[in-house]
């Protein structure tokens, strides 16, 4: 069955974002587009298949993919999402 889109809410937080562009090139949906402030900005949430690389690649973690069910998330509740994964990488 192939993956179904718009499942996901996806945040990437500017100010951990270096522009590096990996997100950019590997995400297979193209989600993701650099601004023109170098950083990267989220084009097509819609077409997110819930694949994970973005996230698990992003070397500055910058990058959340939440479940859409639970609802697009405020700012603030993005970054703590992005931070307790942050503990879980630093740990493992
Ligand atoms: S992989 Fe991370 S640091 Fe690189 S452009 Fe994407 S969000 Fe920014
Ligand atoms: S989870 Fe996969 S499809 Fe969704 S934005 Fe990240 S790389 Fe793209």
């Amino acid at each position: 069955m192939p993956p179904k889109k718009g499942q996901t809410c996806v945040y990437a937080y500017p100010d951990w974002c270096k522009g590096c562009g990996l997100c950019v090139a590997f995400c297979p949906t193209k989600v993701f587009e650099l601004g023109p402030t170098g950083k990267v900005q989220v084009v097509h949430e819609e077409e997110c298949i819930n694949c994970g690389f973005c996230e698990l690649h992003c070397p500055d973690f910058a990058i959340a993919v939440l479940p859409r069910e639970e609802g697009c998330a405020a700012d603030l509740h993005v970054a703590q999402e992005i931070r307790q994964k942050m503990k879980g990488y630093q740990k493992g």
